[in-house]
C-alpha cells in the first residue's frame, strides 16, 4: 500500500477533477459506499467462485464475530446499495471513486491498496445503453491525455443462453482436454468460460482454434451485439470485436468489453466492463458499467510522457523585508488566499535570501517583495521567478493579475 504525497498527488487531483467533469457531463451522480462491508456482499455479488472472493480479499472477524471484507472493488457495494434504495434507483447512473484492497502478491502496476473510478448504469438492458457507457469510459481516457487505446467488444449472450454456450464450449476443447493446463482441466467442469481467459501459452493456442462463442447464443443475443457495434460505429468510436473476450467475472451476460494500452506492453489491460445481472436474495439487479485502475492509468500516462508533474496552479511567496513588513505581508497572503490565489510565505522573520531560497525550493512561479519603501509608496514588487524580470504594482493591479491567471488555468 502506498501512501500518496506531494508532488505526485497534482497528477492524482487533476485526473480525478476531470473524470468528475466527464462524468457529470453524462448526468452521472456520485455514490459514496463504505469500504468495508460484511463479506456476504461480495460473495453475493461476485460469486464464491471467483479469485477475488476466494483468494483476494482482507478478510477478518470484527469484535461481535461478524465476518467483514474491505471492499476488493466497487459494483459490489452499489449493488447492495441499490437492492435496498427503491424505485427511485431502478435507473439510475452512478460513479464511485476511490481505495479498493486485495490481498494479492505486489508486482508492476499491482498493489494492495489501488484506486478505482467506475460507473454503474442500472436498469434493463439496451445496446445503446451499453454504447453509450463504453462511450463514456472512452471520453474519459481521450479526457486523462490517453490516445493509444484499443477496444475490444464481446457478447458473453443472455443469461440464458449460459448453458448452451458452456456446452458448445466444452465439446468443442473435449479434444484438446490433454495440451490444457491444470487448472483449465479443471475449469472445463467448473466455470468453462475461464478457460478462454487462461494466460497460458498452450491453453492460448487451443482458444485461438475454437469457434466465436456467438455461434452457441441465440440470435437474439447475436443481434443485440451487433446492435453495440453498429452504435459504435455511428458514434465513431473503433471497436474490434474479439470473439474470445470473456472477462473474469461470472455475473456478466451480453455485451463485455476491454480496452488495452499499447504504452503498457505485456500487461496492456487497462481496463474493462460490462453487462451484468446480479441476483441478491430475491432481487435480481441488472446494469452495465466498468471500473478503471487509476495506477494503471497513471502507468500508461507515464509511458506516453503524459503527467505533467505539478498542479498548474500558480503559487505566489510572499517576501518581507523588515519585521513591519513580515506583519503586514501576513495579512497581504490572508487576502491573495481569500480570491483563491494560491500563496505561501515564511513567516518566521527569516533573511531575504532565505525566503527566496524557499521561494525557489517551492516552485513559486511568482514572488510578491515588500518592505518598508514599497509600503510606503503602497506597491508591492512583483518578481516573475522564471525569467527573473520585475515590475511594480499597487493592489488592485496584483489581484487582477493572479485572479487572471486562476481563471485562465480553470482554477476554483
Ligand atoms: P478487475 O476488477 O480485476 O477487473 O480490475 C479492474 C481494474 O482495476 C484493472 O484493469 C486494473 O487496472 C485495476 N486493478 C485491479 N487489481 C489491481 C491491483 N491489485 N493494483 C492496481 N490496480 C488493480
Amino acid at each position: 500500500m502506498s501512501d500518496l504525497a506531494p508532488p505526485a498527488i497534482s497528477v492524482w487531483q487533476d485526473l480525478e477533477r476531470r473524470a468528475r467533469a466527464v462524468l457529470e457531463s453524462y448526468n452521472f451522480r456520485e455514490i459514496r459506499t463504505p469500504m468495508l462491508e460484511k463479506t456476504g456482499v461480495f460473495q453475493r455479488s461476485l460469486g464464491n467462485t471467483t479469485d477475488v472472493v476466494q483468494k483476494e480479499m482482507y478478510t477478518f472477524e470484527d469484535r461481535g464475530g461478524r465476518s467483514l471484507s474491505l471492499r476488493p472493488e466497487g459494483t459490489a457495494g452499489v449493488m447492495r446499495f441499490i437492492a435496498g434504495a427503491g424505485p427511485d434507483f431502478a435507473d439510475a447512473r452512478l460513479y464511485y471513486m476511490g481505495p479498493m484492497f486485495r490481498c494479492e502478491r505486489p508486482q508492476a502496476g499491482r498493489k494492495r491498496q489501488f484506486h478505482q473510478v467506475g460507473v454503474e448504469a442500472l436498469g434493463t438492458a439496451h445496446p445503446a445503453v451499453d454504447a453509450e457507457v463504453i462511450a463514456l469510459q472512452m471520453h474519459l481516457l481521450s479526457a486523462w491525455g490517453l490516445s493509444d487505446c484499443t477496444l475490444q467488444v464481446n457478447s458473453r449472450g443472455l443469461a440464458s443462453d449460459r448453458d448452451a454456450v458452456a456446452a458448445g464450449l466444452r465439446s468443442a476443447l473435449e479434444p484438446h482436454v490433454s495440451t490444457l493446463c491444470d487448472d483449465c482441466r479443471r475449469r472445463m467442469d467448473s466455470n468453462v468460460l475461464r478457460v478462454l481467459d487462461c494466460k497460458q501459452e498452450d491453453c492460448r493456442r487451443v482458444v485461438e482454434g475454437l469457434p466465436p462463442m456467438s455461434d452457441f447464443m441465440t440470435e437474439e443475443s447475436r443481434k443485440y451485439l451487433r446492435d453495440v457495434l453498429d452504435t459504435l460505429d455511428r458514434l465513431e468510436i473503433p471497436a474490434v470485436f474479439n470473439p474470445r473476450l470473456v472477462r473474469g467475472l461470472d455475473y456478466y451476460v451480453q455485451t463485455v468489453w476491454e480496452i488495452t494500452s499499447s504504452a503498457l506492453g505485456a500487461q496492456d489491460a487497462l481496463s474493462g466492463g460490462g453487462r451484468y445481472e446480479i441476483s441478491l436474495g430475491s432481487k435480481s439487479i441488472e446494469g452495465v458499467g466498468f471500473a478503471m485502475g487509476i495506477e494503471r492509468i497513471i502507468m500508461a500516462l507515464e509511458a506516453e510522457g503524459k503527467t505533467g508533474g505539478d498542479s498548474g496552479k500558480e503559487l505566489v511567496w510572499v517576501v518581507s523585508l523588515g519585521e513591519k513588513a513580515l506583519d503586514d505581508n501576513f495579512k497581504l497572503a490572508q487576502t491573495l488566499r481569500q480570491r483563491g490565489i494560491r500563496c505561501d510565505m515564511d513567516l518566521r522573520g527569516r533573511s531575504m535570501k532565505a525566503q527566496m531560497r524557499a521561494a525557489n525550493k517551492a516552485s513559486a512561479s511568482h514572488a510578491v517583495i515588500r518592505g518598508e519603501e514599497e509600503m510606503e509608496k503602497g506597491t508591492f514588487l512583483l518578481k516573475n521567478m522564471k525569467d527573473g524580470s520585475q515590475e511594480e504594482l499597487e493592489m488592485p493591479e496584483l489581484i487582477e493579475r493572479f485572479s487572471r491567471a486562476l481563471s485562465l488555468a480553470g482554477g476554483e
